[in-house]
């Protein structure tokens, strides 16, 4: 077994690289000065570069050989074949693609984040429209590169989500988009929850406050990781032990922060609950970029917006903002619940958020076998919003500029978004099931019995099963949308009293 350990040291050094990216990627986006984009964008390309040719060197080949051999294979335990696995599918990806072609994707996708960010600014879609071009153009050619088999789009959901194809995907849609077009119409008949109190002035400070409090309740561990402010917030790994979360403050909403936080405080505890032999190789990591989301939304919406977690949490509140102490905590719970077709994503409700997901497939898919042109994105975003949610963003920032993600490079992601909801949603009605008591438990307080099943189910595996696989051994089946559909309909029947 000489040539595991030199396969694991093989793949450590990789590692290395790769958390010196996200140490710059994290700077870039919480710190850096505007001015240091150009030369920025050459450092990480560089150290881009540096890592690919790792990945996909000769030495790399020779080890994923070697260990593909039958007799070899056979030989390992299940998560060495599991490590096999991963590393196999990764490097032949990696090696489809030319490291020329490689710098270059790196280096216009981080020279578009900053475009972007100035056409946001600006709200004005032409000023994006070349670098998403020229992303498009060369999304296109890495899924030749990767090969599929339907839909060029497959190529890219392997990426983030291992297993899945566009046609399942269109599967899982149908059910949701035809059930919950119509709930949301439903909802407005309903008594809408009074959210006045909700309105005002909240600190800066005493929000943070409340945020860290929050991190404190779910049990995230601040000695491997810390809080900071940013413009889109984000979760990031830069290393075992270091698993850093970002939020941004509404000075006029004081949910924003509250639930952004818990976002990504969920996807902290995934990464701070893997096993700790799985540190430094491709393992460490979310089975999938949905099951990953599954534990934010999770922690944000089936645990930080249901009425168990208010029974404890709310006294936290009334101690930061005393205010709140006039509020029924029946009454701050279904404020926090209210369902409002909105134009932002992110600050999107449980019931519509999907919606905004179906929408960006939908376009970015067309996109990508070419059914539509970039320049037509603003108004077939507009024609989408109102076709799904009933309302028109007035500019383009409020529309097709709101998210970091195709300036990113990042195709085929959206869909890990709405995955996630109904992972979760799954996942949560297993813990039920398993865990006697739970929703008494969250209300006095015990989140740890929660965050300790879910590690032991899925945190400490890590990317050991595939979602598929995973899915199977949490829930004893696939993924359905049925578990979802339910849940919203039983919360939002109650909360709007229909
Ligand atoms: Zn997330």
């Amino acid at each position: 077994m000489e040539k595991l350990k030199e396969f694991k040291e093989h793949l450590k050094e990789i590692a290395k690289l790769d958390f010196a990216r996200w140490v710059l990627y994290w700077d870039q986006r919480i710190y850096m000065p505007p001015k240091a984009q150009e030369a920025r964008a050459e450092v990480y390309g560089k150290l881009s570069r540096m890592h690919h040719e790792m990945l996909v060197s000769l030495k790399t080949g020779e080890f994923v050989e070697h260990f593909n051999r039958s007799e070899v294979l056979k030989s390992l335990n299940e998560r060495d074949r599991a490590l096999i696995h991963v590393v196999t599918k990764l490097y032949r990806r990696r090696v489809a693609i030319p490291a020329d072609l490689y710098e270059r994707f790196q280096t216009t996708c981080s020279k578009a984040e900053s475009g972007w960010e100035k056409a946001r600014e600006k709200s004005n879609f032409d000023l994006f429209r070349p670098y998403l071009e020229e992303i498009v153009d060369l999304v296109r050619q890495f899924a030749d590169l990767y090969g599929y088999e339907e839909n060029p789009y497959d190529a890219w959901l392997e990426e983030f989500e291992p297993g899945m194809t566009t046609k399942e995907l269109k599967e899982i849609i149908k059910p949701l988009q035809k059930n919950l077009v119509p709930y949301l119409k439903r909802l407005k008949e309903g008594s809408r929850p009074n959210d006045d109190f909700l309105k005002g002035e909240f600190s800066v400070e005493k929000q943070k406050e409340l945020s860290l409090r929050a991190l404190r309740a779910i049990g995230y561990d601040f000695d491997a990781g810390r809080l900071n402010t940013t413009v889109h917030p984000f979760q990031i790994t830069m290393g075992p032990s270091d698993v850093r979360v970002t939020t941004r403050f509404d000075p006029n909403d004081l949910r924003s922060s509250l639930f952004l936080t818990l976002h990504e405080g969920g996807h902290a505890l995934y990464d701070q609950g893997f096993d700790s032999s799985l540190y430094w190789t491709p393992l460490a990591d979310g089975a999938s970029e949905g099951i990953h989301e599954s534990q934010s939304r999770l922690w944000e919406n089936l645990i930080g917006r249901s009425l168990s977690f208010w029974k404890f949490f709310y006294s936290q509140l009334v101690e930061v903002f005393p205010a709140f102490k006039a509020v029924p905590i029946e009454d701050f719970y279904r404020a926090v619940n209210i369902v409002e077709p909105s134009l932002i994503r992110v600050e999107a409700d449980e019931v519509t958020y999907n919606l905004h997901i179906m929408l960006r497939f939908e376009l970015e898919e067309a996109l990508l076998n070419g059914r539509i042109e970039a320049k037509q994105l603003p108004e077939l975003w507009r024609d989408a919003m109102d076709r799904y949610l009933g309302v028109i963003p007035q500019n383009d920032a409020q529309g097709v500029l709101q998210d970091v993600h195709w300036s990113s490079g990042y195709f085929g992601y959206f869909p890990s978004y709405m995955l996630g909801n109904l992972y979760a949603a799954q996942i949560f009605a297993t813990a039920k099931k398993e865990i006697v008591g739970l929703q008494d438990k969250i209300a006095a307080g015990d989140l740890a019995t929660l965050r300790e099943w879910l590690r032991e189910k899925i945190h400490k595996h890590g990317k050991t099963y595939e979602p598929k696989e995973l899915m199977e051994r949490v829930t004893g089946e696939k993924l359905k949308s049925d578990y979802f559909i339910d849940y919203i309909t039983e919360k939002y029947n109650s909360i709007y009293r229909i």
